[in-house]
């Protein structure tokens, strides 16, 4: 059967206003021309992110209910902890609210000014975490992770070769090695286990922890299995622990591929390391057996990740995004190829030659698809990577619109009129122009800048 259907039924609906396009040309106008500043009634498809967006299961529901509030020892934590360990056996396991408490967290023991963090791609709060810390981040992701057309089946992969490099360069300096698989900030591209097998090798070589990003583990297992040698007939469980086996510690965001509307962790091996981020939780999230979590929020966490790792589930995933790749791209739009795991990536210098990168293309590109369909997506480019740490302005390596897909929300009509929205944008590109900013933050400056159309 060539038809993708969800493997779900719908139990429960959220309704979804319909607005003009004068009404969202309005809207946008009022937020500054930043999509983070829209009320979301105002929005038809939200393809923001897709971090706390998917849909619950009815067992995920059921376990809420089953939430113990206890403030130390709650069994919910133990459940919690026990469901982590099944996937990723690290010996600690540190809840916490959302992934960027984990980082910050982590960047509070290992970070601090004159320290050097390598990783494939930093995503945007890791890098704000570690920058924050006084500490510097570093990319070094393959070349053909930054060439938004080539086919390499993995191109979320560490460039083992300039890991080595930089592993001598700056020996001490580097507390740690990251990899953030899938790479999120690199169009969502998995990292094969071949390499991160060969991260980890390396990075005992020269006696730095090695942590994984773990946010997209599932779909990371998945490209695994449908790509790399030998893989094929494998379990994703099994492939999941491979992965996380030969790493000393992770962080998480449930909000991602543990179907849960928020929470995350921080796990470790190391007991020193352990003890020193449990004196920080406590100080900034709360006790060690919720982090900042409800008890709720642990046991749907905790089935969530029995849900995850379902085959159906991941193909049906992994194959939508496929089919509004494969259409956008019959239609000419510049598309991140091959698909990633949970967004399209469209690269907007490659479709809009004409708006300067530091004239935010992606930006104007994502703001006419929200006045035209009302859609919302995701600049992923020089207004979230362009300011330097020395407060200079430079392009970043690529200008994309994310459209992230929450997980078990939207259907195949939705994926329909998404591709119908670009046949209309693909009439008014070039009548597009870029943006300037008016105001911005001095960190992650995306999320709240003000801009103006040219
Ligand atoms: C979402 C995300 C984070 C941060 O997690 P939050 O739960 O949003 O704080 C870190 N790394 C990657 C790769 C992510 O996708």
């Amino acid at each position: 059967m060539k038809t993708i259907i969800e493997p779900f039924r719908i139990k429960s609906v959220e309704p979804i206003r319909m607005t003009t396009r004068a009404e969202r040309e309005a809207k946008l106008k009022a937020a500054h021309y930043n999509l983070f500043g829209l009320a979301s009634g105002d929005v038809l498809i939200d393809l923001l992110t897709d971090s706390g967006t998917g849909a619950m299961s009815a067992e995920q529901w059921a376990a809420v209910m089953r939430g113990d509030e206890s403030y130390a020892g709650s069994p919910s934590f133990t459940r919690f902890e026990a469901a982590v360990q099944n996937l990723m056996p690290f010996k600690h396991i540190i809840p916490t609210h959302q992934g960027r408490a984990a980082e910050a967290i982590l960047f509070g023991i290992m970070g601090g000014k004159g320290r050097n963090i390598p990783s494939n791609t930093h995503f945007d709060t890791t890098r704000g975490n570690i920058e924050a810390s006084g500490a510097l981040a570093y990319d070094l992701v393959i070349e053909e992770g930054k060439d938004s057309q080539s086919l390499h089946p993995f191109k979320g992969n560490m460039d083992v070769d300039k890991l080595e490099a930089f592993l001598v360069e700056h020996g001490d300096s580097v507390p740690c090695v990251m990899l953030t698989i899938t790479n999120n900030a690199g169009g969502g591209q998995p990292v094969s286990l071949e390499n991160i097998r060969a991260v980890a090798a390396l990075a005992k070589t020269y006696g730095r922890p090695f942590i994984i990003d773990g946010c997209r583990f599932a779909e990371n297992a998945y490209f695994i299995k449908q790509r790399e040698p030998g893989q094929a007939g494998r379990e994703i469980a099994d492939i999941v622990r491979d992965c996380f086996t030969v790493a000393d510690g992770m962080t998480m965001s449930a909000k991602k591929d543990a179907f849960a509307n928020i929470g995350g962790w921080l796990a470790l091996n190391d007991d020193d390391l352990a003890e020193a981020a449990r004196v920080l939780l406590i100080q900034t999230e709360g006790f060690v057996t919720y982090g900042g979590l409800a008890g709720r929020d642990l046991e749907a966490i905790a089935q969530g990740l029995t849900e995850i790792i379902d085959d159906d589930y991941l193909r049906y995933r992994i194959g939508t995004n496929q089919y509004i790749i494969d259409r956008l791209d019959a239609m000419g739009v510049p598309v991140v190829k091959p698909a990633g795991g949970h967004a399209v990536f469209i690269d907007a210098k490659a479709w809009l030659p004409h708006i300067d990168p530091l004239e935010y293309p992606a930006q104007a590109l994502a703001n006419r698809l929200y006045e035209i369909g009302g859609i919302r997506g995701v600049e992923i480019g020089s207004l979230m990577f362009g300011r330097q740490p020395d407060g200079s302005e430079k392009p970043a390596a690529m200008e994309l619109v994310r459209l992230a897909i929450p997980r078990r929300t939207y259907t195949q009509s939705h994926a329909d009129y998404m591709i119908e929205a670009f046949e209309q944008l693909a009439a008014e590109k070039d009548s597009l122009r870029g943006l300037k900013l008016v105001k911005e933050a001095r960190l992650m400056r995306h999320f709240t800048c003000q801009l103006q159309p040219l």
